[in-house]
């Protein structure tokens, strides 16, 4: 018989939990309560490489989204079938998870490949934050008034963060307000 990696089938013991799948809140505490709890494997830099590490710190109920575009009954069915899951792909799964839970899509598609754009927060490392629109696909960005986003000194982005609608609103309001007072 196939042996399972001890990690994989822990992940797999999740699916056998109700309260796990009780709501997106519930499911989003349980992934971080799996990372949290298997830091053997879920070493410090592996979490940060997958950015679980920004994920868990965030203050999620605020980023939860009411109707996310993910069905827990597929994920928990996914859950219980992943007895030929390699556990390097377990952190880019869980990523992938929880950002469906929080990703709020504009609905502007990208220029290079077409694929959708969603709001996110950019960190550079001076810290500075900027909320961008960046391709869920191959990364592009751009900034909201549809220049390119560049970052201060033309390095990577530390962090890429997600937004609250607040958030948008309030970045789409200061784009507009130097062209208001020009009236
Ligand atoms: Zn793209």
């Amino acid at each position: 018989m196939k042996r399972i990696p001890r990690i994989v089938a822990r992940y797999k013991a999740l699916a056998e939990v109700d309260e796990n799948f009780e709501s997106y809140f519930s499911f989003y505490l349980a992934m971080c309560k799996f990372i949290d709890g298997n830091k053997q494997f879920f070493k410090d830099n592996l979490k940060s490489k997958w950015g679980l590490d920004i994920l868990m710190k965030l203050d999620f109920q605020k980023y939860i989204l009411e109707s996310p575009d993910l069905s827990l009954v597929s994920v928990r069915q996914r859950i219980k079938e992943s007895e030929n899951l390699k556990s390097a792909s377990l952190p880019m799964l869980i990523n992938s998870y929880l950002w469906d839970l929080v990703r709020i899509y504009s609905d502007e598609d990208c220029t290079r490949c077409g694929n959708s754009m969603a709001y996110v927060k950019a960190i550079e490392k001076n810290k500075k934050e900027t909320i961008v629109l960046e391709c869920t696909f191959c990364g592009a960005a751009k900034n909201l008034d549809g220049t390119t986003f560049k970052t201060v000194d033309g390095d990577f982005v530390e962090a890429i963060l997600p937004v609250t609608q607040d958030e948008i609103l309030l970045a789409l309001d200061q784009i507009n307000l130097p062209y208001k007072e020009e009236k």
